[in-house]
């Protein structure tokens, strides 16, 4: 007998599952085998679209290596209509992956936002700087984990 698979048998109650399902409804953009494009319900600014990979992967780092080709292709094309629909002055891209980054739907999605020169929208962040030699030092801690051995 066929076993279930394992990311669709947790996903019953995911409710971006349930949308790629077609079990609840949504503003549907964009669709292909692998994606699917839809307006989120509670936009930063009206068009604000969220790209969903149909399979239930939790967020960026489960994604296959496989399917980022497609994911970028499909939020190329999916940003390019916006620019040219809504006469957008820029947009954001992006994703929230873990509580502490403000993930609140833990189906991962590509977050693509329309921006304008004066829609008072903040990305609050305060700043910091690096001491002196610290940079070369946070950088290979990082590079390490970079190294081809360890791909
Ligand atoms: P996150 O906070 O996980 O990065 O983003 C989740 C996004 O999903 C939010 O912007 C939220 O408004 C949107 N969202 C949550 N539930 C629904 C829904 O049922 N339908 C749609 N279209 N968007 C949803
Ligand atoms: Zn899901």
């Amino acid at each position: 007998m066929p076993q279930p698979d394992p990311i669709d048998a947790a996903s019953g109650d995911c409710v971006f599952c349930r949308i790629v399902r077609r079990e609840l409804p949504a503003e549907i953009l964009y669709e292909d085998d692998t994606f699917v494009g839809i307006l989120d319900i509670n936009p930063i600014h009206y068009g604000h679209t969220l790209l969903i990979p149909r399979r239930h992967y939790e967020e960026f780092l489960d994604i296959p290596p496989a399917d980022f080709r497609g994911l970028m292709q499909a939020a190329h094309r999916i940003t390019g209509a916006l620019v040219e629909s809504l006469d957008l002055e820029g947009y954001n891209v992006f994703s929230n992956n873990g509580r502490v980054a403000g993930q609140s739907v833990f189906h991962f999605h590509l977050h693509i936002v329309p921006r304008f020169r004066y829609d008072n929208i903040r990305l609050v962040h305060e700043l910091r700087s690096y001491d002196p030699g610290e940079l070369p030092q946070w950088g290979e801690r990082i590079r390490r984990h970079l190294s081809p051995s360890r791909s």
